[in-house]
């Protein structure tokens, strides 16, 4: 079987290579399946709709067209082969409640085959909670004081509220028509599929089972009801059927906890080695490739993405430095974390390279221009395998080849991206290692070949929550919101650092320095009056019952009757 077809029914003025069908006829194919073609047309596992943009609208010459068309087809090979976008299907009757007045609901009767729909209709004064997802949606009502339950599988809601534009299975004919919205209902009643749209790592995510709540960003960001908090336990609650796929949280997650599953970090980082030597047009679903007119300059080349919120810095980086070139971002939408991260790079490319990473593009104007402006970026590109590595850990060793040796100075990050530089006040801190405790990506480690605490700032998140663990008062900061462009950003850092101190008794090293002279300082003059226990604070764990004993054998009476300790 063939995995690559290209069907225009006028056919194409230049060859392909051999492993892409080229037909003009749809009858032929129809019982094939394939795994890209450039048409809905085709049954296929992936419609590349930017082929056909890139052939009508590219000025590269000929035979960089027929390399670049494979690469295309290629790139969208990976991307299908590396999705975890698994598709479910729903179950969804015909019980449809209509949250409306009697005059809107005559409305939708005019547009309905007669008993289509099992519908109830109610006013949404009276709307207190909606649970569930479509398919399985419940509706908790107030009927003249009484809590009723309806469960229903669609919803249509005229001027729907926040309630309803969160759930899945709730439409507004105020935004559309009624016509579409009955379409869509039907649709949904006959054939309801929905994928799994985000992968989750609960080992590094910032609120996972934390004792206090340090992120949440990915629920705070998320505009449906498909990430929700259980605060009590402080787990993530993943609903996929209520995900509208758009990518907001990947973009924010601090950590990489979150993946976009039908494009992950691996697939974007895979795809992005077909750029090299182009420049990358990155275009978002949503954007209509198909009507696209806008003549593309020598080099450059589309590069399709399923949601249009997901890119984050470090994949965006990814992409910078495989192709060696800036990158051009033609969206109407950003979300937060991809605007933070825009601005990131930005700047670094700003104080190295003295020109901007990302073009970004939020008209089809804006587009022509960037198009004339964008160029390769002398000395950016750079080659990683990146296989298994984190989102901070990819950024970090890219970011470290850009900085080199030198001294760019300082990025400020923004709302929603945060990096920082954790600082410890040597003089305080016992190393009782609750930080690196309470640190989950590797930012904080304790080396015990010299009893040092250290720090990879480029590993930092400024979660915060090392600081919040931190038992000692005036001990552990963090400086917000900065990347410094030095090489000893990406070194292991030395916070503090102390000896490690030898049992009186044995002289196994059992505690820091530091650690036994502050509990000395507390319980000493508690135990002032017996001196063996005082010489307790300075023995190990096994030595110090054993002169306990020692102690109460050679005298038990007296031992007892000593002022103010007993065994
Ligand atoms: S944004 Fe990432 S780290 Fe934060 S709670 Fe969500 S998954 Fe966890
Ligand atoms: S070092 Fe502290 S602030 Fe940084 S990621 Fe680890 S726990 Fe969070």
């Amino acid at each position: 079987m063939q995995e690559f077809i290209y069907y225009n029914p006028n056919g194409i003025d230049f060859p392909l290579p051999e492993k892409i069908v080229v037909t003009d006829s749809l009858i032929d194919n129809s019982d094939f399946d394939y795994v890209v073609s450039n048409t809905k047309s085709i049954r296929s596992e992936i419609t590349a709709d930017e082929i056909d943009f890139y052939i009508n609208y590219s000025k590269d010459p000929l035979s960089s067209k027929i390399k670049n068309v494979e690469k295309l087809y290629e790139a969208n090979a990976i991307r299908f082969d590396l999705a975890q976008d698994i598709v479910f299907k729903q179950e969804i009757s015909n019980k449809v409640l209509l949250v409306c007045n009697n005059e809107q609901k005559k409305e939708i009767l005019k547009s309905m085959v007669p008993d289509e729909f099992d519908l109830f209709q109610i006013s949404e004064e009276i709307i207190k909670e909606i649970n569930g997802h479509i398919g399985n949606l419940s509706i908790l009502v107030d009927d003249e004081g009484k809590d009723v339950e309806l469960k229903v599988d669609q919803i249509i809601w005229f001027d729907e509220k926040d309630l309803g534009m969160k759930q899945s299975g709730c439409f507004d004919p105020l935004k559309t028509s009624i016509d579409d919205v009955l379409a869509n209902i039907r649709t949904n009643i006959t054939n309801y599929e929905y994928k799994k749209f985000t992968t989750y790592d609960k080992t590094i995510c910032q609120y996972h089972e934390r004792r206090e709540e340090i992120c949440g960003k990915c629920a705070e960001v998320c505009p449906t009801v498909a990430i929700v908090k259980d605060d009590e336990q402080k787990h993530l609650e993943f609903s996929q059927i209520d995900c509208h796929g758009c990518g907001g949280c990947i973009s924010v997650c601090p950590s990489g906890a979150i993946e976009y599953a039908p494009s992950s970090r691996e697939s974007i980082s895979e795809m992005s080695r077909f750029y090299e030597g182009q420049i990358p047009l990155v275009i978002p679903e949503k954007m209509n490739i198909g009507s696209l007119a806008v003549k593309l300059k020598e080099n450059i080349l589309p590069f399709k993405i399923e949601g249009e919120k997901f890119l984050h810095e470090a994949t965006l980086l990814t992409l910078l430095q495989e192709s060696g070139s800036q990158v051009i971002f033609y969206t109407d939408f950003l979300s937060k974390g991809t605007r933070d991260s825009i601005s990131i790079l930005n700047q670094i490319y700003q104080a190295k390279y003295q020109k901007d990473a990302i073009l970004l593009a939020m008209t089809k104007e804006e587009l022509v221009n960037a198009i004339e402006e964008v160029d390769f970026v002398e000395n950016s590109k750079y080659k990683l395998n990146d296989m298994e590595m984190r989102k901070r850990e990819i950024f970090a060793i890219r970011l470290s080849n850009i900085v080199g040796e030198d001294d760019l100075g300082v990025v400020t990050t923004g709302e929603h991206v945060h990096y920082g530089h954790v600082k410890v006040n040597e003089s305080t801190c016992t190393l009782c290692l609750s930080c690196v405790g309470a640190c989950n990506v590797n930012a904080l480690i304790a080396d015990t070949s010299d009893n040092t605490l250290r720090l990879n700032a480029s590993l930092c998140t400024s979660c915060g929550y090392c600081e919040v663990s931190c038992p000692e008062g005036n001990c552990l900061t963090i400086e917000q919101d900065v990347i410094k462009l030095t090489p000893a950003w990406f070194k292991e850092e030395i916070l503090a650092k102390d000896e490690l101190f030898p049992c009186v008794e044995c002289g196994k090293e059992f505690a820091t320095t530091k650690a036994i002279e502050k509990i000395a300082a507390v319980m000493g003059p508690i135990f002032k009056a017996d001196p063996v226990k005082e010489r307790t604070l300075y023995c190990c764990e096994d030595c110090k019952p054993k002169i306990m004993m020692k102690s109460y054998m050679a005298n038990p009476e007296g031992y007892n009757n000593k002022e103010g300790v007993s065994l």
